[in-house]
């Protein structure tokens, strides 16, 4: 820079009126510098600063410093040429003003290159004029004016459009927004709903909004609900609660949450849980935005729930058994009220302890064995019955049911225990188990009277029984022979046993003591004694005296008024026996001797039975030689009979025959009668011998067909059929029957005759036969039955008809020798098979024998 320039102090032709312009002057050339300043000096519009640079570099530097309004460049600088500069001074600034170029000579070419690069005017030096200058700069200024200004609103409005369009893209923005939210308020499954809230009276007024699900829960169309206040949509108490909550919220100003009840439109009262909102204006609330939202399930849920914990919770304090939670490490959790009972702690003190503190040294291991195994998952329950220790001290049997409950990880968490009080049973069946001890013992001497036949064994049985039952010293059974007056030892065993032994006899005298106390003060069913009461000199009181038994217990074997001995039990220490033992004993006494008064009645009748048997022996014989000879009697006499009776029959029939001409009417009826007689005499010896065979025969069994018997009877009885006309039905088919067929035959004619004769006169017999199955029990049997139409048999006669001989008629009315039917009861009980009669005096007669079907 030089000392002109920057010439900044215009004071030449300074006016305040005129305006202010600052030209940079770029040009090596002092002259035309100089010329430039003169120029503009002139204007009388402008005062000029001039800014001068003799380099372009000097230029360059000043540019920043100054901002002219201006620069006039010189086409050719030491440095530069002008066009390099001017490319350089637009690169290192952004802003630069107008720029006129001044050249030495004028070339077209050298002009439009400036121009193309920004310069606004070109001018050749010596062709410029002040006004021309002038005029130039005026103008470059007043255009680079214009175009800035041009510029700036350019700009302007760019930026303006911009935020137009910004805000264009947020309104559509929220537009969208909107439409979203209104969308979601009228989908959303949840009941909205806005109301305004009056400015003056600050009360809840008419709804403004409601969206879908409110329409539809309340059936209420949006245009129906719009415009309506809560009470005229509602009923009053529902409206008036809304009301209340809405007071609430206007008054804090604050967004409540709360539950409210309201009717569905079909009709069911539910439950929303129900969040307000209030809107403002100029801090005053305007409305209130509700959203809310059905909770009746939930609620329900919830009650059910308190419900069911309740019932729980009763369950648990109320239940009849002790039940408690109890941790894995046997810590009581929870207990009730019973279980307290149970174990006579309180509460407070279960709940500070384990049930370990509280369970029986011998019954823990076998529990805490179980709490392993159910922690370890072999087992998922279990059930004991074990001792609690009370708080008193005194044991409580319980049964006890455990079950681990886990927590949803699977791990143990707590044990369920129910604890019931089983002391009362625990009793019962101790009693019992002493019951049934009694009885065994009872029962197991019961045995030995019944197996041992014998005094000795059954004393010894009663003696070891004894010892099983109760720890004494010394057991003995003694027996008295009051005849003989003796008394025997039949068992012993103990101390001294081998001295005061079995088998040994003594003088009753020893227990005469013994035997009057027992007689006088047998109150009990036993006394005790000692030693010293026997007799010094008694074998017993030798032997024992240098022992330590004293005292004894002696159980009379009473049977009825009879003492037949005593029962001994010596102890060492008595006062250890209790009452239910001597109880036992005394039993067990009246059972030893009811045994030894048994077997002696055994053996007195053992040797009446073998007496009688020997007489009942002797007695078989004799019947058996008489009944021989009675058979061989019977037979020789109806054998023999029958010789003699053929030569009567024979001679009086041939005196009827011969000699009947020269017979009066009595001779006639004499020889007639011998007929008949003989005939009915033979008749009588013919079942005489039947009968008497039947009994004599050896009988072989088979299966017999009874049709072909029954034909074969009808046919041995065809003349008396004729004769009465009889009608024969058969009830076919007929079966067969285990028997014997000539047996048969013989039963079925006599049956068959019995049948055809014992009809009332001058009736036609109806007979009918058949054959029916008999299920036995035990197997299959035949009946062959014989019904008729005759006469029929008071059932006072039924069984009698069977014997021998009984008739029940006499010979003129129905002749016959009385055997017949006892041939039947004969031949079914050799037979092996059964026979009867059902029969109506007057309506006639079913005879029936019976035998197997194989
Ligand atoms: P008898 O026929 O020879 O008299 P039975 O021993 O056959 O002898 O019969 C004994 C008695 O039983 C008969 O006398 C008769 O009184 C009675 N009796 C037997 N069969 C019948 C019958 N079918 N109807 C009525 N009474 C009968």
């Amino acid at each position: 820079m030089t000392e002109r320039s920057p010439n900044l102090d215009p004071t030449a032709n300074n006016s305040p009126t005129k305006k202010l312009r600052t030209v940079m002057l770029i040009d090596d050339s002092e002259v035309d510098r100089a010329v430039y300043r003169r120029y503009l000096q002139t204007d009388a519009e402008y005062q000029y600063t001039f800014v001068e640079a003799e380099t372009g570099e000097e230029a360059l530097e000043l540019y920043a410093q100054c901002q002219p309004d201006i620069i006039l460049l010189d086409y050719l600088l030491p440095d530069f040429d002008g066009l390099e500069w001017l490319v350089q001074w637009q690169r290192q600034y952004k802003n630069f003003c107008s720029l006129i170029v001044l050249t030495g000579q004028g070339d077209e070419n050298i002009a439009v290159q400036f121009i193309k690069n920004g310069a606004a005017d070109y001018f050749v030096k010596d062709r410029i004029t002040p006004e021309k200058l002038k005029l130039a700069i005026g103008k470059e200024i007043a255009l680079k004016k214009l175009q800035l200004e041009k510029q700036d609103l350019f700009a302007k409005l760019i930026s303006r459009n911009e935020k137009l369009e910004r805000s264009n893209r947020l309104y559509q923005a929220e537009i969208a927004q909107r439409d979203k939210l209104s969308k979601i308020i009228a989908n959303v499954p949840v009941v909205i709903y806005a109301k305004y809230v009056d400015a003056t009276s600050k009360q809840p007024g008419k709804l403004w909004l409601v969206n879908q699900e409110f329409q539809q829960i309340f059936k209420i169309a949006e245009a129906e609900a719009i415009g309506k206040t809560d009470r005229e949509l509602f009923p009053p108490h529902i409206a008036d609660d809304f009301a209340a909550n809405d007071r609430l919220l206007i008054a804090s100003k604050q967004p409540i949450t709360t539950e409210e009840e309201v009717y569905h439109a079909d009709g069911t009262l539910h439950t929303y849980l129900s969040f307000k909102f209030p809107l403002f204006s100029e801090g005053e609330i305007t409305s209130i935005v509700g959203m809310a939202t059905d909770i009746t399930p939930e609620k329900q849920a919830q009650t059910e729930l308190l419900q069911s914990e309740t019932r729980f919770r009763q369950t648990f304090e109320q239940a009849a058994v002790g039940i408690a939670h109890v941790a894995p490490d046997g810590k009581w959790l929870r207990v009730n009220q019973k279980l307290c009972q149970i174990v006579g702690y309180t509460k407070e003190e279960l709940l500070s302890i384990t049930f370990q503190d509280i369970t029986h040294p011998e019954d823990l291991h076998t529990d805490l064995e179980y709490v392993r195994q159910i922690l370890a998952g072999a087992i998922s329950t279990y059930s004991m019955e074990k001792r609690y220790i009370r708080k008193d001290e005194a044991y409580i049997w319980i049964n006890l049911t455990v079950s681990l409950v886990s927590d949803s990880n699977d791990e143990p968490d707590y044990f369920i225990a129910v604890i019931e009080d089983i002391s009362d049973r625990k009793a019962l069946e101790a009693s019992l188990q002493k019951s049934w001890q009694r009885l065994s013992n009872l029962h197991q001497i019961d045995k030995a009277i019944l197996a041992a036949v014998k005094p000795q064994a059954i004393a010894e049985t009663v003696i070891k029984d004894i010892q099983n039952l109760l720890t004494c010293q010394r057991a003995s059974i003694v027996t008295f022979d009051w005849e003989r007056e003796t008394s025997t030892i039949l068992a012993t065993q103990g101390v001294k046993d081998d001295v005061l032994n079995n088998g040994l006899q003594v003088s009753l005298d020893i227990w005469q003591g013994i035997i009057d106390r027992l007689e006088n003060e047998d109150k009990q069913g036993y006394i005790t004694a000692h030693l010293s009461q026997l007799p010094k000199s008694s074998e017993m009181a030798i032997a024992l005296e240098n022992t330590k038994l004293d005292c004894f217990f002696a159980f009379p074997l009473n049977s009825q008024d009879n003492l037949l001995g005593i029962l001994k039990l010596w102890f060492e220490e008595p006062e250890t026996i209790t009452t239910e033992e001597l109880t036992m004993l005394e039993e067990i006494s009246s059972q030893l001797a009811i045994a030894l008064e048994q077997a002696r009645l055994y053996k007195q009748t053992q040797n009446y039975a073998l007496e009688l048997e020997a007489k009942v022996a002797q007695r078989t014989a004799q019947i058996e030689e008489i009944n021989q000879e009675l058979k061989a009697f019977t037979y020789t006499i109806s054998h023999d009979l029958k010789a003699p009776l053929r030569a009567i029959q024979g001679f009086a029939s041939a005196l009827q025959e011969d000699y009947g001409d020269n017979l009066d009417d009595l001779g006639q009826e004499y020889a007639a009668r011998l007929i008949s007689s003989a005939w009915q005499m033979t008749q009588l010896i013919e079942d005489l011998l039947a009968y008497s065979r039947l009994c004599r025969i050896e009988i072989q069994l088979k299966s017999v067909d009874l049709e072909v018997i029954v034909h074969r009877a009808i046919e041995q009885l065809q003349l008396e059929i004729e004769r009465t006309q009889a009608n024969i039905i058969l009830v076919e088919p007929l079966s067969s029957m285990i028997g014997n067929k000539t047996i048969l035959l013989q039963i079925v004619s006599n049956l068959l005759s019995n049948a055809i004769k014992f009809v009332p006169p001058k009736v036609q017999p109806q007979i009918r036969i058949g054959t029916e199955i008999i299920m036995d029990s035990a197997e299959t049997k035949i009946r062959l039955w014989v019904e008729d139409n005759g006469i029929g048999i008071d059932r006072e006669h039924q069984k009698r008809i069977f014997q021998v001989f009984e008739r029940l008629h006499g010979n003129e009315a129905y002749p016959g020798t009385g055997i017949g039917l006892a041939i039947v009861k004969k031949s079914m009980e050799r037979l092996g098979g059964r026979f009867g009669v059902e029969s109506n005096p007057g309506k006639g007669s079913r005879f029936w024998i019976e035998g197997r079907q194989r």
